[in-house]
């Protein structure tokens, strides 16, 4: 039962109490010869009243303590809510519809810089960059119309001048007309997402930049090897010419000369094509040419083409081929390449002993093809970094074998874009492995369509 109703019960009953009396007080005026048997019945009358008067104060006294306890509750609900309001981390500020401050929690004190006598009683404006008030103050008078407003990014001064990015969410609430009364304005400090954003902006101009760089470097690199070809392709014709057609009129000397300006050529040749195939995979611009060979005599024409360089090392060069379907789809000419950057790899680590060429199908659309030598072999703590472009492992071996330090990496690129993977295991002194795994048929990475001649 309500309270109300619980009191107008109580004041019924006292009503009663008092209707009793007076009608007792009336009957004794009117019949005074009765008084003794009125008197017993008043008394009863009286008796009854006063038991109703009782019960009806232990209901006032029980509808009290409720009251109490409800009172109690709900001041510590509020005391919550207050403290909530007090401590949240962010400002938290309540105006009226023009934007006078009426409340403000610690949070919002601090923001601004000003304490709260200071603040109840400002505009808020007054914490806005002269500047930018113009477009505060027309947003402000839009407030009162819109329910709820979120993220507004306003730039604030504190009483101390510091200027701070925020971010205020405005609640509207409105009064039983449904007229807005006041403002509720959430405040938060967005400084550190703003520079975040700011630097976020600044690494992508910056990667953009680089990337452009990238491209640049590598079309370079690209039509400089391209310049440098030509000449070096006519110097070694003509050198090779030299040596075959004046044979017969040139001294011993002038041979050996010449032989020399062939051999140099030759490397740089060498050199230059790996700058240019290395810049045409930076740039991504080099593209399979997908044909279907056979392997078996690819390797073997390949270890041919090297077999010279081997004996010249007195070294011995066998080919263990286990291959039931020979076929497969791939770049025959970078394939090539890959398997004489190994080999001559192999052969220019190795001063004596034996590279062995081992080409199997672990599973039917499958590849291995492992190079082994008996060579200098490669430290465990340097064998991860061979792949790396310019990557060659001591500078006194360096001068001792030569080379760029470009083949493997354009090995491991081309492997990869045959969307087969390249594995070294290595003992220092003993020698070293190089196992290339590829799948039978390679996909174009651009269409994945498989190209298979006829
Ligand atoms: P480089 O032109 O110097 O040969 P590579 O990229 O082909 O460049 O090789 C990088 C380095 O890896 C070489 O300088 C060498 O130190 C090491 N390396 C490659 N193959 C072998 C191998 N078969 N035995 C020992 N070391 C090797």
């Amino acid at each position: 039962m309500s309270f109300h109703l619980k009191g107008e019960r109580f004041t019924q009953k006292i009503e009663t109490a008092r209707h009793r009396a007076a009608a007792l007080q009336q009957r004794v005026s009117e019949s005074p010869r009765q008084q003794p048997e009125l008197l017993a019945v008043s008394l009863e009358e009286l008796k009854t009243a006063l038991e109703e008067l009782h019960v009806a104060e232990e209901e006032l006294r029980q509808q009290n303590e409720t009251l109490l306890a409800t009172r109690g509750a709900l001041e510590a609900e509020r005391q919550r809510y207050q403290d909530l309001f007090e401590l949240a981390p962010d400002g938290y500020l309540v105006t009226d519809t023009a934007g006078t401050i009426r409340e403000a929690n610690r949070a919002a004190t601090e923001l601004l810089g000003v304490s709260h006598t200071y603040l109840v009683g400002k505009p808020l404006i007054i914490f806005v960059p002269e500047e930018a008030r113009r477009a505060f103050r027309s947003q402000l008078n839009q407030l009162p119309k819109i329910g709820l407003l979120q993220e507004w990014e306003v730039r604030l001064k504190s009483r101390q001048g510091n200027l701070f990015d925020a971010a205020l969410t405005v609640a509207n609430v409105q009064d039983k007309q449904g007229k807005a009364s006041s403002l509720r304005w959430m405040l938060r400090d967005i400084t550190a997402r703003k520079q975040g954003e700011e630097k976020i902006r600044f690494y992508h101009l910056q990667n953009l930049q680089l990337q452009e760089e990238v491209r640049l470097k590598s079309q370079f690199l690209a039509l400089m090897s391209h310049e440098l070809r030509t000449p070096m392709n006519a110097i070694l014709g003509f050198s090779q010419l030299l040596m075959r057609q004046a044979q017969h009129q040139l001294g011993q000397n002038q041979l050996n000369m010449l032989e020399r300006i062939f051999n140099s050529g030759k490397h740089l040749l060498k050199l230059i094509e790996d700058i240019l195939d290395f810049s045409k995979l930076e740039a991504g611009r080099l593209d399979l040419n997908l044909e279907e060979f056979n392997l078996a005599e690819l390797v073997e024409q390949t270890v041919e083409e090297l077999q010279s360089l081997a004996q010249q090392k007195h070294l011995s060069v066998h080919i263990h081929a286990c291959l039931d379907n020979p076929c497969v789809v791939n770049d025959s000419n970078r394939l090539r390449q890959v398997l004489v950057n190994l080999l001559s790899n192999a052969i220019k680590f190795t001063d004596s002993g034996s590279i062995t060429v081992d080409a199997c199908e672990p599973a039917p659309d499958q590849i291995a093809i492992a190079i082994s030598d008996t060579g200098i072999g490669i430290d465990p703590s340097e064998i991860q970094q061979i792949f790396q472009e310019f990557r060659q492992l001591s500078q006194s071996l360096t001068r001792t074998y030569g080379g760029t330090g470009l083949g493997l990496a354009i090995t491991d690129r081309l492997v990869r874009m045959m969307h087969g993977k390249i594995q070294v295991e290595s003992q220092p002194g003993e020698g070293s492995t190089f196992r290339l795994e590829l799948p039978r048929e390679v996909t174009s990475s651009a269409n994945n369509s498989t190209i298979i001649s006829t």
